[in-house]
């Protein structure tokens, strides 16, 4: 056992267990209760985050019975990432991948074993669906109301409920008529054999084609249904062999190829130009795109025409696949482009008027992805609801923060969606913990984001994505206005910029005198400044000026007293 100072240099001290690799970390402020709904790599990274930190005071809420998030809920045939394992992971932690794209068997393990590693499975309440959250500026913290009837207080909600956590039902007419077996991709039937069935596949976004991909060998015939298609890219899994297995779960190795596909993700287009139609990586990708179909379908113009997009590339998120194409051509798998114009008894009738009967009817039509956070109630200040005050259009100032809701943070909000999702969400998880270590050393009660920064962050945001590939198709990125609230313009590593040198500038925090339990705080390390480090205070400065953001303030002078509401104002200068 080792003495060290927090990992991230500021922060609690604790003693960190190398064999373990677990920290025991002393509480060395008063306790600051922190609830994080949702636990799939969102929820996981906040909670290793929050233990590495020394705030010990938190609970993970999962509603499901296991922790994984989309990882866990969907597990249908073929699910697995489309992304390189080494890339599509922590970077807190290496591991011993199978293949180059492992499957969702894999990915939980991964997660279970992370989560038992950095001893915080005690943190996670299964089971447990939070329905609403609400602020009280008296108490300076969010009462959580459980579906349970049960109410409990944090002073800091975390929301890592991610994306695709809502099935979305498509409400063709007849649907409920239909005499066959039905289900949604993210709640699959297992029960249910389809060896020789007549299978129908709605949907070829990322999930339809691995489905398509991976049970063509074993049903009777198979009918896939492809209302838009979107452009694909073979995706070049192999399984690992021994010695590439012993290389890249040694740390080094494992860094080196992190650092391999974050330099080739980035290389493909440094800013996001690759998905700006008109650029020359825009072009690049769409030829190898076309290739890919060329190839494939070289005897078959008829099917090359169907899977051939009539948007940019870039226009849908990408689908990553090295057999969908292939299965296209089997004797028994029929493709047709066309949209499901109703569901009868025994079928399903397309847009030309053709039954294609069916005995089972998979719909692969993805979630409500651009309907962030409808799932849970959330109340700010002067009792405002996050959902009135979106009214449909999801935003957030680095998809974290909304004014008006104080201690209130997003992993993976509002237009966060971008290349490698965890390294976003690392990136979020960071600025929300670098956010509660300052309220803690300083003795803040409440931080919030400013409105100049949260306005024209989105209207810089809205500016870039204007000129995306995404603005030219439909996709799930859209409102129902068709305001893009998903996706983040550029690549991460922008993403990780913006969070570094905006946190600053951008944060104000407030402290009352008054403790949860009503009595004075006499706050002693209240007073000491908390440390920033040069690169944040540099970034600061430049990206704030290059975004035409207000000046960054004095980091001491941005703790301020909240004299609006009942707590008394306090100099901390
Ligand atoms: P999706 O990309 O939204 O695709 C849904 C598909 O269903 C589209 O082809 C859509 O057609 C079709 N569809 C939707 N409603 C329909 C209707 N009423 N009638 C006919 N067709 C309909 O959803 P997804 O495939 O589940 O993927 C969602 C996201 O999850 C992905 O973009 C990706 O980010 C993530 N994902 C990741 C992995 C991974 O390996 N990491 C795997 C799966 C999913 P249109 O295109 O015409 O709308």
């Amino acid at each position: 056992m080792v003495l060290h100072r927090g990992p991230h240099g500021f922060g609690a001290t604790g003693v960190f267990s190398p064999a373990e690799g677990t920290w025991e970390t002393n509480e060395v402020t008063r306790p600051l209760r922190v609830a994080v709904i949702g636990s799939g790599f969102g929820g996981i990274v906040m909670a290793v985050k929050l233990k590495k930190a020394g705030i010990l005071t938190f609970t993970v809420f999962e509603r499901s019975d296991d922790l994984g998030g989309v990882w866990n809920e969907n597990t249908y045939p073929g699910a697995e990432v489309d992304n390189f394992a080494h890339w599509y992971s922590f970077s807190f932690r290496t591991y011993d991948w199978s293949r180059t794209h492992p499957d969702q068997k894999e990915i939980k393990q991964y997660l279970i074993d992370t989560v038992d590693r950095f001893g915080v499975r005690g943190h996670f309440r299964f089971g447990t669906s939070v329905q609403r959250v609400a602020w009280d500026e008296v108490d300076k913290a969010y009462h959580v109301h459980l579906a349970d009837g049960s109410t409990e207080t944090f002073e800091f909600v975390v929301s890592a409920v991610g994306l695709f956590n809502s099935p979305r039902y498509p409400d063709w007419p007849g649907l409920d008529e239909f005499e066959g077996i039905k289900f949604h991709s993210a709640r699959w039937e297992h029960q249910h054999d389809l060896a020789g069935k007549r299978v129908a596949v709605v949907g070829t976004g990322s999930t339809g084609v691995q489905i398509v991909e991976a049970i063509a060998p074993i049903v009777g015939h198979l009918t896939v249904f492809q209302r838009e298609p979107g452009w694909l890219f073979s995706k070049g899994e192999h399984v690992y062999t021994a010695e590439e297995r012993a290389r890249l779960s040694r740390p080094l190795g494992y860094r080196r190829e992190r650092f391999r596909y974050f330099y080739r993700e980035n290389q493909k287009g440094w800013g996001g130009r690759n998905l700006q139609p008109g650029t020359s990586q825009n072009a690049k990708a769409q030829a190898a795109c076309e290739r890919y179909i060329a190839r494939v379908f070289r005897d078959r113009p008829d099917l090359a025409k169907a899977v051939t997009p009539s948007f940019p590339y870039g226009g849908k998120r990408q689908v990553l696949s090295s057999g969908f194409y292939e299965t296209l051509l089997l004797e028994h798998v029929t493709l047709v482009p066309s949209a499901v114009s109703r569901v009868t008894k025994r079928g399903i009738v397309d847009t030309d008027g053709i039954e294609h009967e069916v005995d089972v009817l998979v719909m692969a039509t993805g979630f409500e992805a651009a309907d962030y956070l409808q799932s849970i109630e959330v109340v700010g200040r002067e009792g405002r609801s996050l959902r009135d005050t979106w009214n449909g259009e999801p935003e957030a100032f680095l998809g974290m923060s909304m004014p008006g809701f104080p201690n209130f943070s997003m992993l993976y909000g509002p237009n966060t969606n971008q290349g490698n999702v965890i390294f976003g969400l690392e990136t979020a998880a960071n600025y929300t913990v670098r956010n509660l270590k300052r309220m803690r050393r300083s003795g803040a009660t409440t931080v919030d984001v400013r409105r100049s920064f949260f306005v024209n962050y989105n209207r810089w945001l809205q500016w870039r994505l204007s000129k995306s590939a995404l603005a030219t198709a439909k996709n799930y990125h859209k409102s129902a206005s068709g305001r893009l609230v998903l996706p983040f313009p550029t690549n991460m590593g922008w993403y990780w910029v913006y969070c570094h040198a905006l946190r600053l500038p951008a944060t104000v925090m407030r402290r009352s005198r008054r403790n949860l339990d009503g009595r004075r705080r006499v706050a002693t390390s209240a007073r000491r400044p908390d440390p920033v480090s040069p690169l944040e205070r540099r970034l600061s400065g430049s990206i704030g000026a290059r975004l035409e953001l207000p000046p960054p303030l004095d980091e001491t002078a941005q703790i301020t007293a909240d004299s609006n509401h009942s707590s008394d104002p306090v100099d901390l200068g």
